[in-house]
């Protein structure tokens, strides 16, 4: 299969040095992008997140984002991509292992390559489980970088327990979960933490909101406690590829009756229209 290597689409081989600060330190960003019937869905938006991470940490992106945008569409077209994702990522760079960043003649070294995956429409449809685990990463959630250790180590958790998520706590307020965005129902409200630097503002959760308001359904972008979570109608969490999946036990609590809830289907149904139509265009 094809990668994208700085500017190139080229055959995937390993190219990256052992002095790549990516490699070595997680000094990078990423993006994974959904990709529907030969389509990338939401692009634009998650370019936009690239470009906010980069500045974050002061990181200056080699291509223009149109350069990139053509690119990326390249490579799916190239690897035949239907169904899947695309993983890109930008690092400062390779340069001899000091912490401080690298001279200005560095240059970021940025790959994309995709993958195959099936849609989780099991998941989706009948739901999973999540463990509950202490939220131990740093202040700057926001930012999409390549330092995952902590949610790493929070996902091997929720597998080891046969859950699909690890949900996160700082000390007792939600944020989101390993890799996910976490939303309650209570009383016909949609809860879900707010965009600051507690929580990555996932793609899927700005694009559930929106659908939340266009379905009016109410929203409360507002933190909630673990014994709120526990005692939700419903849970549902956020995620590209991942869409919208039901949680229907926490630890060892039920959520509401544990089955999906309405509130979280009509939330589904909205997100699957919206990428059949993103295929139609
Ligand atoms: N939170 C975290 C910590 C994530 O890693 C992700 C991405 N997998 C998300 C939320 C969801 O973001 P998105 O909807 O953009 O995939």
């Amino acid at each position: 299969s094809k990668m994208l290597y700085n500017d190139k689409i080229m055959e995937r081989e390993n190219l990256i040095d052992i002095e790549d600060r990516g490699y070595q330190f997680g000094d990078g960003i990423y993006e994974v992008i959904g990709v529907y019937d030969g389509k990338p869905l939401m692009l634009d938006e998650h370019l936009g997140r690239l470009e906010r991470s980069a500045k974050e940490v002061q990181l200056t992106l080699p291509d223009s984002i149109g350069d990139l945008k053509n690119k990326l569409l390249e490579l799916v077209a190239g690897n035949e991509l239907a169904e899947g994702i695309i993983y890109m990522q930008v690092s400062r760079g390779t340069a001899a292992r000091w912490h401080e960043f690298p001279k200005a003649d560095v240059s970021p070294v940025t790959v994309a390559y995709t993958r195959a995956e099936d849609r989780m429409t099991d998941v989706e449809n009948e739901g999973a489980a999540a463990v509950l685990t202490e939220d131990i990463r740093w202040l700057r959630c926001d930012i999409k970088t390549l330092n995952l250790l902590p949610n790493v180590l929070a996902k091997q958790k929720a597998v080891e327990n046969n859950a699909i998520e690890a949900i996160l706590h700082r000390g007792e307020t939600i944020t989101e979960a390993s890799a996910s965005n976490v939303f309650m129902v209570k009383d016909g409200e949609i809860w879900t933490h707010p965009a600051n630097n507690f929580i990555l503002n996932g793609i899927t959760r700005r694009k559930v909101l929106q659908l939340c308001d266009e379905l009016n359904l109410k929203i409360k972008e507002a933190t909630f406690t673990v014994n709120e979570l526990l005692d939700a109608d419903e849970v549902f969490i956020t995620a590209t590829k991942l869409d919208v999946v039901p949680i229907l036990k926490v630890d060892n609590h039920m959520i509401g009756t544990g089955i999906p809830g309405e509130a979280t289907k009509k939330v589904l149904q909205a997100f699957r229209s919206l990428y059949q139509q993103n295929v139609k265009k």
